[in-house]
């Protein structure tokens, strides 16, 4: 692994790790008991469902990960198109708070 050097923008220095390749997340889950592993011993689904209380059960579920740091910093690198990755909900490669749910867009209040 090689360590590339972020500049910050008073001139200082600081050495910096690049993102984990999804294979070196990989890599790390197999080092760790499959057991803590909270989408390994839960529904899948959970981390790209449809419902926002199950991506929310999923985003909790992910807290206690101990890989969470590495998964989410892989997905920010790769831009994950969808799903929950390290207590994070991605759409089309970036977080977003919260997931809406289906149905029209809420209308504007009108004056009265
Ligand atoms: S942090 Fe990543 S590896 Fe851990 S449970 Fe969440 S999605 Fe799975």
């Amino acid at each position: 692994m090689t360590i590339s050097e972020l500049v910050r923008t008073d001139g200082t220095a600081e050495a910096r790790l690049p993102e984990p390749t999804l294979g070196q997340l990989h890599d790390e889950a197999q080092r760790v008991d499959e057991e803590l592993l909270p989408c390994r011993v839960n529904n899948p689904e959970l981390w790209f469902a449809e419902s926002p209380s199950d991506v929310e059960y999923a985003k909790a579920l992910c807290l206690d990960c101990p890989v969470r740091t590495m998964c989410l910093d892989g997905a920010l690198e790769r831009r994950e198109p969808w799903g929950v990755w390290g207590g994070q909900l991605f759409l089309q490669g970036v977080v977003i708070p919260r997931k809406r749910p289906r149905g029209r867009p809420r209308k504007n209040e009108v004056a009265a």
